[in-house]
C-alpha cells in the first residue's frame, strides 16, 4: 500500500465529507423553501474548506446536514465514509458555533472537560488532556476562571478547545468569529489555522468574510443565493499542511484570490479559464 497514513487504513483515502447530490426543502404554509439544490462537495482529510455566500444561501443549512442535526430532502451526506447519523453517534466531529455557548457555571477548564466527562474520559486523562487544549488555544492562565470574566475572542477559544476534547478529525464552524472585532477576528483566524495545521482535522468552516475565508482556507466553496448552489471552488493554493503567516495577507496571491473569490460570489461566469487558470 503506497497511499499516506490514514487512520482508517483503506487504500484508498477516505473523504472527511462526502456530499452527493444533497438537496434540502423546508416545507412551510406560504410555499415551500428550497434551501439546498444539487450540492456536491468533497472535503479531504486534513482539508480546509470555508463556505461562503450571502445570507440565507444555506450555508449553515449545509452544515447542519453535515452535522446531522438535520437531514436533506435528497442526496446523501458521509462523514469518513458513513452516513452522517453514524459519525454523529461516533462522535467524529467537533463543532463550534458564532456563539460560544459555554456554561456560565463551570470554570474554563470544565468546559473543556465537559465532552470528555460525558464519554466517560477518566479524571486524571481528563486533566491532562484539558492542560493540553488550554494551552493549544493559549488559556493555561485561565483555566480556572469562569466564561463571565474573559474577552469574547477568549470564549470563543475556549469553544474551539471544547470541540478539539475528543481530538476530532473534523471541526464543523459556523461563523466562530461572526461576533468578534477585526483585530481579533484576524488573530482567532491564525490560531485557528495553526490549531488546523497542528491537529490535522478537517475543517468546514461557514464565513460571509471573503479575506477569512481566503485566509484560513485550501478551497473556498461560492454559494449562490437561493436555491442555495455551489457556483464556484476557488483553490488558493497556499499549501494544505501548514499554519497561515499572518505576511500572507499583504501578499499578492492573497489580493488576487480575495478577488476571484468577490467577482465569483457577484456572479462571474463559473468556468471562466482566467478563474480557472488564476495563480
Ligand atoms: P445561511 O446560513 O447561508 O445564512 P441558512 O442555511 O440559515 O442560510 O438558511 C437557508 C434558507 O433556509 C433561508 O431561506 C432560511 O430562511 C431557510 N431555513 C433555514 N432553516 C429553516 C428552518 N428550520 N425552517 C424553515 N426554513 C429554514
Ligand atoms: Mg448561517
Amino acid at each position: 500500500m503506497t497511499d499516506t497514513a490514514t487512520s482508517t487504513g483503506a487504500a484508498t483515502r477516505t473523504a472527511a465529507v462526502r456530499v452527493t447530490d444533497a438537496s434540502k426543502v423546508f416545507p412551510s404554509k406560504a410555499g415551500d423553501v428550497t434551501a439546498l439544490e444539487a450540492i456536491d462537495l468533497s472535503v479531504g482529510e486534513g482539508e480546509f474548506v470555508s463556505l461562503i455566500g450571502p445570507s440565507g444561501c444555506g450555508k449553515s443549512t449545509l452544515l447542519r446536514l453535515i452535522a446531522d442535526l438535520d437531514s436533506a430532502t435528497s442526496g446523501t451526506v458521509e462523514v469518513f465514509g458513513k452516513p452522517a447519523h453514524r459519525a454523529r453517534r461516533d462522535q467524529d466531529y467537533g463543532i463550534a458555533f458564532q456563539q460560544a455557548g459555554l456554561l456560565p457555571w463551570r470554570t474554563v477548564a470544565a468546559n473543556i472537560a465537559l465532552p470528555l466527562e460525558l464519554h466517560g474520559v477518566g479524571a486524571a486523562e481528563r486533566r491532562t488532556r484539558v492542560a493540553a487544549l488550554a494551552d493549544l488555544v493559549g488559556l493555561s492562565d485561565f483555566a480556572d476562571r469562569h466564561p463571565d470574566q474573559l474577552s469574547g475572542g477568549m470564549q470563543q477559544r475556549v469553544a474551539i478547545a471544547r470541540a478539539l476534547a475528543e481530538r476530532p478529525r473534523l471541526l464543523l464552524m459556523d461563523e466562530p468569529f461572526g461576533a468578534l472585532d477585526e483585530m481579533t477576528r484576524e488573530r482567532m483566524q491564525a490560531e485557528l489555522s495553526r490549531i488546523a495545521a497542528e491537529t490535522g482535522a478537517a475543517v468546514v468552516f461557514v464565513t460571509h468574510s471573503i479575506p477569512e475565508a481566503v485566509f484560513l482556507s485550501d478551497r473556498v466553496v461560492v454559494m449562490s443565493p437561493r436555491p442555495g448552489r455551489i457556483t464556484h471552488v476557488i483553490e488558493t493554493g497556499f499549501g494544505t499542511e501548514v499554519a497561515r503567516d499572518e505576511s500572507l495577507r499583504e501578499t499578492p496571491a492573497f489580493f488576487a484570490k480575495v478577488t476571484a473569490v468577490r467577482e465569483a460570489l457577484h456572479g462571474a461566469p463559473a468556468t471562466a479559464p482566467r478563474g480557472a487558470e488564476e495563480r
